[in-house]
């Protein structure tokens, strides 16, 4: 071990000197140094134990997205955030996305008296709601299907000796669907605080018990927030879904 290897185990040991679960998993080598430094930051006498159980099964990037999420929580749960548009970056970012054209039609009804930001709320109001409306729609079908498919599977299974090819749902997702989601999420992970690209349509109810890909249960998620959705209980999941 080198030096600094050396000294970065007794600063860890320091940290988890009132958390013993950690500190034996880092004393007997069990967990990695890395994936360790990775959530010391958050850990605490009461989630040393959960804690643990994640540094055993998730890889060292997803650790490090967890207590990245960890400290935001707890942040935004503390602070105050100063969020007048006009103090804020978001703003002049924004405008720099729209197009010429939009800018200058969005002026001239401006000039004309006429209200674009509640204009805007509005557009994006019904956008929203044809958004949620077209999602039902999709659920209604999925979830149709999967009725229909489960009554044939039953019939089948009645005649002896044929249960073994009772019809599972695909895991395909049809193409309505990820379009549906595609708008609804854009191109990056479902998870707010998260700004990365999404990898995997995660299914939040499981696939076998649902049977079926109904959008309101189905979140896209980038790699590391896919592997923390598997290895972690459903509370921690409500709580970081929009
Ligand atoms: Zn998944
Ligand atoms: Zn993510």
């Amino acid at each position: 071990m080198s030096e600094e290897q050396v000294n970065r185990v007794l600063n860890l040991e320091r940290r988890f000197e009132d958390k013993p679960v950690l500190k034996k998993i880092l004393v007997s080598g069990e967990v990695s140094i890395n994936k360790l430094a990775k959530i010391a930051s958050i850990a605490t006498n009461k989630n040393q134990e959960e804690l643990a159980g994640l540094a055993k099964i998730l890889p060292c990037r997803a650790l490090e997205t967890l207590a990245r999420d960890e400290r935001r929580q707890a942040l935004s749960e503390s602070v105050h955030v100063n969020t007048n548009p006009q103090q804020s970056l978001l703003t002049v970012n924004l405008l720099a996305h729209l197009d010429y054209d939009l800018q200058k039609d969005l002026l001239e009804r401006q000039k004309k008296g006429i209200n674009i930001n509640q204009l805007l709320k509005d557009l994006l109001k019904k956008h929203d709601e044809e958004l949620a409306q077209e999602k039902q729609k999709l659920a209604e079908e999925e979830n149709r299907r999967a009725e229909m498919r489960n009554t044939a599977t039953g019939a089948r299974e009645k005649i002896p000796a044929t249960g073994a090819h009772a019809k599972k749902p695909s895991r395909y997702i049809p193409a309505k669907i990820r379009r549906q989601l595609r708008k609804e999420h854009g191109t990056k992970c479902s998870i707010r605080t998260c700004q990365k690209p999404a990898t995997t349509i995660h299914h939040t109810q499981r696939l076998a018990l649902s049977q079926n890909h109904d959008p309101n249960f189905l979140s896209p998620l980038c790699r590391e927030h896919h592997a923390i959705a598997h290895s972690i209980d459903r509370t921690y999941w409500k709580k970081r879904r929009p």
